[in-house]
């Protein structure tokens, strides 16, 4: 059976940086499993995927426009520490959910100098080439459940 929109697929993957640094890997977990065709993964991912079969082992390199997106230097700012009250020991490399214009928003704190913080509100992964290794382990249909609920169940997906 080969992956098309609305079956269930398992994959192992291992994600690493252009320079091959190793920065995610299902390796000895449950594979990671998900419903296909509804924008689960990266788009450069589901892409690589369609047409594939269990067993398939392929390399992908996805650019940043089919990753995690280019980054935005409009999502940087710089905040007041005092706009934090109840938030202690504010850390550089923390994550902070904040409220923005467009809902709540997670932001990393990259720089903190005085009463200035900064924060970034790209993906951790924005701008980056990824390097993936990637090998398909299942493929199958959804059941009405998981079609109805818009995305896998059991291991490695969803558990309600
Ligand atoms: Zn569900």
């Amino acid at each position: 059976m080969k992956i098309a929109n609305d079956c269930v697929v398992g994959i192992h993957y291992s994600l690493k940086s252009p320079k091959g640094e190793l920065i995610d890997s299902s390796e000895g977990q449950d594979p990671l499993v998900f419903l296909f065709g509804r924008g689960a993964l990266v788009p450069g991912m589901e892409k690589a995927l369609a047409d594939k079969a269990v067993g398939d082992k392929f390399n992908l390199v996805i650019t940043p426009e089919e990753g995690y997106g280019v980054r935005d230097e409009n999502l940087v700012q710089t905040v007041e520490k005092d706009k934090f009250q109840g938030v202690d020991n504010i850390e550089e490399g923390m994550f902070l959910e904040v409220d923005t214009e467009v809902g709540p928003m997670i932001v990393v704190v990259t720089a903190i100098a005085g009463n200035d913080i900064t924060l970034d509100g790209n993906h951790p992964l924005a701008g980056q080439e990824l390097h993936f290794d990637v090998e398909v382990v299942e493929v199958r249909d959804a059941s009405a459940e998981e079609l109805e609920h818009g995305h896998a169940h059991g291991p490695g997906g969803h558990h309600h």
